[in-house]
């Protein structure tokens, strides 16, 4: 017998759980946090890794999903903004050199679309976009049953397309990307920025807002609150529109803290998505739904790696 370890790097927890080939139940499963002054993030993670080793069964591999661009191919974290010290870190290569088993590594986003696709709402279907609206916006895209990863596996980044050119400053540097319309920092920042120009609302002036304030404000039937989550859902429909010409899928989940405003964002993405796209045909029989996975969407992504890259 044999078992699969999968592991979600985030910038404060690292999580590790063992599972038997046919199970999405884990044998063991162990968290602690990330950064500790007593030892380093990657120390960390292999104890973390030995606590849910097997102690009869071997290890077909160990998949990861690591936070930030990465490269798949080579197994190289290129940038990971809450860890010091991990940009362009070799992960593959450390823990195959420490484990002796065969190490698989992909972005946390791109691995929530394969786990999602594998064991959650993309269940059944062929061609899916997912999207991660929170803190950032993270995605991935399944087409002809496989994860789309690009020449340098840099694909599928799909908060940072062009909305509108000369817009906010994005996360990444870039000006006018989706993330910087539709993120909850951006829901949170544009709502402060109103309220200081003297836009009226329920919400207090001159203090730190979060997007989880801004929808509740909006369910109470504040009006600056309720345009600026419209807002961020017609830039969303704007960005789903090109991902439905270019990728055609049947099925957009939609995953992250930002999705709990529910049809105050869903209503705006829907008639914004149909005022872009092209041809009818490509809303026919398309679904919109909510990811299903939750906070177990790394390690269930990591698991889904696991499957398709050490079948055993
Ligand atoms: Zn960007």
């Amino acid at each position: 017998m044999y078992q699969h370890i999968a592991v979600d790097i985030g910038g404060t927890q690292l999580r590790a759980a063992s599972y038997l080939p046919d199970s999405t139940q884990p044998v063991k499963i162990k968290r602690i946090h990330t950064q500790d002054p007593r030892s380093s993030p990657l120390e960390r993670l292999q104890m973390l890794i030995s606590e849910v080793w097997p102690e009869e069964d071997r290890v077909a591999g160990i998949a990861v999903a690591a936070p930030g661009p990465t490269d798949p191919y080579r197994g190289v974290v290129l940038e990971a903004p809450n860890i010091p010290g991990w940009d362009g870190l070799p992960l593959k290569t450390h823990l195959e050199n420490h484990f002796k088993v065969p190490v698989a590594i992909g972005n946390d986003a791109n691995l929530a679309a394969l786990g999602e696709w594998k064991f959650g709402a993309g269940r059944g279907h062929h061609h899916l976009i997912y999207l991660t609206i929170s803190t950032g916006i993270g995605g991935g895209v399944i087409t002809d049953d496989r994860l789309l990863l690009g020449g340098h596996g840099l694909a599928a980044e799909l908060g940072h397309v062009t909305v509108m050119p000369d817009g906010p400053m994005c996360g990444c540097g870039v000006k006018g990307h989706l993330e910087s319309f539709a993120s909850g920092t951006a829901i949170a920042r544009f709502t402060e920025a109103e309220i200081a120009r003297g836009v009226p609302s329920s919400l207090p002036a001159g203090q730190t807002l979060t997007a989880r304030l801004v929808a509740e404000a909006a369910r109470s039937g504040d009006l600056l609150a309720t345009s600026v989550i419209m807002r961020a859902g017609t830039f969303l429909g704007i960005a789903i529109a090109n991902y439905l010409h270019i990728f055609n899928p049947t099925l957009v989940i939609l995953g992250g803290g930002v999705t709990l405003s529910g049809n105050l964002l869903l209503d705006p993405l829907r008639t914004s998505l149909q005022n872009h796209v092209m041809n009818p045909g490509y809303l026919d029989d398309l679904k919109i739904e909510l990811a299903v996975l939750g906070d177990n969407v790394g390690l269930m992504g990591a698991l889904a790696l696991a499957h398709t890259q050490f079948p055993d």
